[in-house]
């Protein structure tokens, strides 16, 4: 099934909190939805229309068994050298580096390398339109989704925002104007396009290529807000805000964020002192999040993420993770190797797993036991490539079941920028979750004198 009717997917999506804000269902002829912001800071369908609630929409967790497997094999199946992993899906090469020329890797969130491609598929003519996530400029939002036609914009939009967004805009403006378009996207937002894609022929033609973003989860409103109540301003102060600062002397993951304020003034906090910023609790987190199963963007023409993999964490200035599918986007890969312009080595589907083996075992064991509990509980659950099945491991049931219950306390707080009384609602979750996760003393003195050193 690709393509849905609207009442059903607002009865069984929408309404049970499965929607991760991508905008696709908004794309079809005759869609009665249209996105709006809701008080959890997390963008959702509303029907504009209830006339139009029978006719057929399209929606990357309600397309049920057109899952990400069959898009891709559809996709990729006939690409020279392509190759299948069980855990990684259809590859045709998969590397791991850096961008050499300008300044792209010092002002990409990691290597660099979405920023580069972009630019160099615009400079040379082979698309016209980047679609992807900048500053915002509408009132009140802090990025959306925009169209970059030149290296100027496309430069504006580098590094990655931990943030609502949503592609309804932009996929109106690709209907409007005409053109050749890659569209930028977390893994859920790529499976859109390629429903939307299959759906809307003009979308098929204007769309020439996708890259996928690898995505931990994404984030309400409300993580931003958080964190900027700890620099002591208001919203309205921040004149720009950095989620990925990089610092010399630190490991790549270990980041800080930047604000600076419409008056000048620039702070910058590392990230492990800021409360809500580890990725492990999925603070803010959008319950779709864990119902999704796909951490790469399987379904993308090339996908980029970090390589959080002992050979390239020490460096600071952050390093990509790639993997192609598409035999286009390879070559111009191979041939950017060649003169120097990218520092890419090959890299093994193993390490490719290792460097997301947290977000691979969350979003599959532990998408089973979520499921499962789910299921026992009579509540609907969007199909997956992974199966309902209880953990038997009393311990990693434990972490799962505690995520569960962070991602629901947090996503609905009103205590986000209020910080001591969001510790306290959250305090006793955080401890059993840091029992759970716990690294033992030793490990933490080696990982900090290791820090110091290198600073
Ligand atoms: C919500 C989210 C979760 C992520 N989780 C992981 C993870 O678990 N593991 C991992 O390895 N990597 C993850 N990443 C990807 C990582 O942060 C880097 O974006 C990626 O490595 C590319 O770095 P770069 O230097 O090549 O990109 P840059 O050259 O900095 O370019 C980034 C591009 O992404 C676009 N962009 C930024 N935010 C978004 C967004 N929210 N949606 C769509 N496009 C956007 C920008 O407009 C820009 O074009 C995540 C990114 C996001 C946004």
């Amino acid at each position: 099934m690709k393509s849905l009717k609207a009442n059903k997917l607002k009865e069984k999506v929408i309404d049970n909190g499965f929607c991760s804000g991508c905008g696709v269902c908004t794309a079809t002829k005759l869609s009665p939805f249209k996105m709006s912001l809701t008080k959890n800071g997390n963008y959702q369908p509303i029907v504009e229309d209830v006339n139009l609630l029978d006719s057929n929409v399209v929606c990357p967790f309600g397309s049920n068994d057109y899952d990400e497997t069959i898009i891709a094999k559809e996709k990729f199946q006939n690409t020279k050298d392509i190759k299948f992993d069980t855990q990684i899906g259809y590859y045709k090469k998969l590397y791991a580096g850096h961008v050499n020329e300008g300044t792209f890797r010092e002002k990409g969130s990691s290597g660099g390398s979405i920023s580069w491609l972009c630019v160099y598929l615009l400079e040379n003519n082979i698309v016209d339109f980047v679609v992807h996530v900048k500053e915002s400029v509408s009132e009140g939002v802090m990025y959306q989704y925009a169209i970059s036609s030149n290296s100027n914009q496309v430069n504006k939009g580098a590094k990655s925002r931990y943030y609502p967004i949503t592609m309804e805009g932009v996929l109106k403006k690709i209907e409007e104007i005409e053109g050749k378009y890659i569209v930028i996207g977390v893994p859920c937002f790529i499976k859109g396009i390629n429903l939307i894609k299959n759906e809307v022929q003009l979308f098929k033609e204007r769309i020439i290529f996708t890259a996928a973003i690898f995505c931990g989860h994404l984030k309400t409103t409300h993580y931003l807000e958080s964190i900027i109540s700890q620099f002591n301003i208001t919203k309205s102060e921040v004149k720009t805000f950095d989620f990925r600062h990089k610092i010399k002397g630190r490991i790549a993951s270990d980041y800080g964020t930047k604000i600076i304020t419409k008056g000048g003034s620039s702070q910058i906090k590392l990230n492990s002192e800021i409360f809500g910023t580890n990725w492990g609790l999925g603070l803010f987190k959008l319950k779709a999040c864990d119902y999704c199963d796909d951490v790469i963007g399987e379904t993308a023409d090339i996908s980029f993420g970090d390589a959080w993999l002992p050979d390239y964490i020490e460096e600071y200035l952050g390093t990509n993770v790639i993997v192609t599918r598409n035999a286009q986007l390879d070559k111009i890969i191979t041939d950017a190797i060649s003169r120097g312009e990218v520092n890419y080595n090959l890299l093994s589907p193993e390490h490719l797993y290792q460097s997301q083996a947290g977000g691979f075992r969350h979003r599959r064991e532990g998408l089973k036991h979520r499921l499962a509990k789910a299921i026992e509980k009579n509540e609907w659950v969007p199909k997956k490539r992974v199966l309902p099945k209880k953990e038997k491991n009393s311990k990693r049931r434990k972490i799962y079941e505690n995520r569960i219950l962070l991602q629901e306390k947090s996503f609905k707080t009103n205590n986000y920028t209020k910080i001591d009384l969001l510790k306290n609602e959250l305090s006793a979750l955080i401890k059993d979750n840091q029992k759970l996760n716990n690294k033992s003393l030793l490990k933490r003195a080696i990982n900090k004198v290791r820090r110091y050193l290198i600073k």
